[in-house]
């Protein structure tokens, strides 16, 4: 059994501030030890319930936030910069399962611990097929064009929400209660970690079988200022339908998932 984790920082338990998520800062050592505990977690349950594969994929920013002597050896680690599929590097059709460990809600929903939609400077809502959705809504597409069922999602409520809503029966870990974007009622790191091993292994109990699907997707994009409207509209096939606001729809989800991501970095040199 194969099972994919993508790894992001923000939901993780004890997490409640950029200067714990965010490369450089005075109190990023302590974040990216915690991130690294709770994957271990997950590589933990992973295993226990069965796997015989595990790859973590660093989805955090720089993407080398995890301490990489200090992750659980039996699992493949994918780090670093521009990869070509950002969160989702490695999976493809292979896997049975995937879990999202350390996710955050989409900027715009009232409580959730340092929200954002891939990127807080320029993104102020997604919606995919006219609903609004977070990274777990956007991942998601690309795991279902890969017939991946994602099994697990840990994080604070708002991100087990929206997993339900997204991926309904799937397990959730809720490692922490946010009370706006910048304060959480957090579990212990211990017992956080316990939750998730627990979960990941459960979550592979009666795995479903999905079919890779080949649907068609529309994504909106409105973003905090008008440029980055403009400039996105650079990407063929990308109509500008406000003036912060473009629509794309593509074949699948996984060029959905591209031409979001490609749009994404190029909107990136507007805030950086
Ligand atoms: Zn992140």
């Amino acid at each position: 059994m194969n099972v994919y984790i993508s790894a992001d920082i923000e939901g993780v338990a004890g997490i409640v501030g950029w200067s714990q998520a965010t490369p450089g800062a005075e109190d990023y050592e302590i974040g990216r030890r915690l991130m690294t505990g709770e994957v271990n977690a997950a590589i933990a349950g992973a295993i226990a319930g069965g796997a015989d594969r595990v790859v973590v994929n660093d989805s955090h920013s720089r993407m080398s936030n995890l301490i990489p002597d200090e992750v659980d050896s039996r699992a493949r680690l994918i780090l670093g910069q521009y990869k070509p599929m950002y969160m989702l590097q490695g999976l493809d059709g292979s896997f049975d399962a995937a879990f999202f460990v350390g996710y955050h809600g989409a900027i715009g929903e009232p409580e959730a611990i340092l929200s954002h939609t891939y990127n807080p400077r320029a993104i102020w809502e997604v919606r995919v097929d006219g609903r609004v959705a977070g990274e777990i809504g956007i991942n998601a597409l690309v795991c279902e064009y890969f017939g991946v069922p994602i099994r697990l999602v840990t994080g604070d409520q708002s991100t087990a929400e929206e997993a339900r809503v997204t991926v309904p029966g799937v397990h959730t870990a809720e490692v922490k209660r946010s009370f706006s974007r910048t304060s959480a009622d957090s579990l212990s790191p211990e017992d956080s970690r316990a939750a998730i091993q627990h979960e990941a292994a459960a979550a592979l109990d009666a795995l479903p079988r999905l079919e890779p699907a080949a649907r068609a997707v529309t994504l909106e994009i409105t973003f905090l200022v008008a440029d980055m409207a403009g400039m996105a509209e650079w990407i063929r096939g990308v109509e500008r339908i406000r003036p912060r606001t473009v629509r794309f729809t593509a074949v699948d989800g996984l060029e959905v998932y591209r031409t979001f991501y490609a749009i994404v970095t190029l909107t990136r040199s507007l805030v950086e």
